[in-house]
């Protein structure tokens, strides 16, 4: 069956999740987070949570090995049979080669958030998830209209363990070192479409739906929505503005 994957690259903190729940509500797609999934299995007390835990404190990237196996796992389940969005995944070229060879002739749609290194620390360390249904807040860019409490389902905010100035650091030179060489990857594979991640979450949304092709819009995408997305490398090398 012909599968839609669509990669969502950035540094942390550029918004991936943020849009990746947006995309995957207007594509009708399943939302593969790879830190999400990590911090199921921390919350769990499985083995996997716990050979993780100390390289997502510190900030560094978990081994592959561990990576790979959770996450062909995960999109081998029946929801994923059509396609998926993945948030956080890819992040070394081990596991781009291991993706683009478990996909064979199908190529990924890839967009990369950009946003520069100064404006990494604030999103990071102002980041607020929800206890209950993992909605992503920002003390000041995006606040919940009762401090602490999400609007969308009256759960508890926290604060990730990770979020924080120290471990951000660690955190940015992993992804300049090892995820940042994706984006020539992708481009040489199949080209990816780069986003500024620095406007409203709503100008990033559109212009993430516009790297999906034509027709996309969240409108009218309750028929087939992903029916424009079937060309393999139809998203050759381009950069949306707004
Ligand atoms: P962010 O949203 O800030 O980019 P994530 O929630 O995606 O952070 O990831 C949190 C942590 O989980 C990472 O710092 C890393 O330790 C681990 N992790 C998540 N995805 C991967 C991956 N694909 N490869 C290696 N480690 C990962
Ligand atoms: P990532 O998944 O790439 O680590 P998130 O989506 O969790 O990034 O966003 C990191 C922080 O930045 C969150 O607090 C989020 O509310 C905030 N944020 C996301 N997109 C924007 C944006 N376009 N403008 C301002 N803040 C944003
Ligand atoms: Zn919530």
């Amino acid at each position: 069956m012909a599968q839609t994957v669509v990669i969502l690259l950035g540094a942390p903190g550029a918004g991936k999740g943020t849009q990746a729940v947006r995309l995957a509500e207007a594509l009708g797609m399943p939302h593969v987070s790879t830190g999400d999934l990590f911090r199921a299995n921390l919350a769990g007390g499985t083995p996997l949570g716990e050979k993780a835990r100390g390289f997502m404190d510190q900030g560094e990237l978990v081994p592959d090995e561990l990576v790979l196996e959770m996450l062909f796992d995960r999109v081998a389940q029946d929801d994923c049979q059509a396609g998926y969005l993945l948030d956080g995944f890819p992040r070394t070229m081990a596991q781009a080669m291991a993706l683009t060879q478990a996909l064979g002739d199908q190529r990924p749609t890839v967009i990369n958030i950009d946003v520069p290194d100064e404006a990494i620390e604030r999103r990071i360390v102002e980041r607020r998830s929800c206890k209950d249904c993992g909605a992503i807040y920002h003390l000041t860019f995006n606040p919940t209209s009762v401090e602490g409490v999400c609007d969308r389902c009256g759960g508890e905010l926290f604060q990730r363990k990770d979020d924080t100035s120290e471990v951000v650091r660690t955190r940015l030179q992993e992804y300049h070192a090892k995820t940042e060489p994706l984006v020539s990857y992708y481009t040489d594979l199949c080209g990816l479409c780069t986003v500024p991640g620095q406007n409203s979450p709503q100008e990033v949304f559109e212009a993430c739906l516009a790297c999906l092709g034509p027709g996309s819009n969240a409108a009218n995408s309750s028929s087939k929505p992903t029916d424009h997305l079937k060309t393999p490398c139809d998203n050759s090398q381009k950069e949306v503005g707004l």
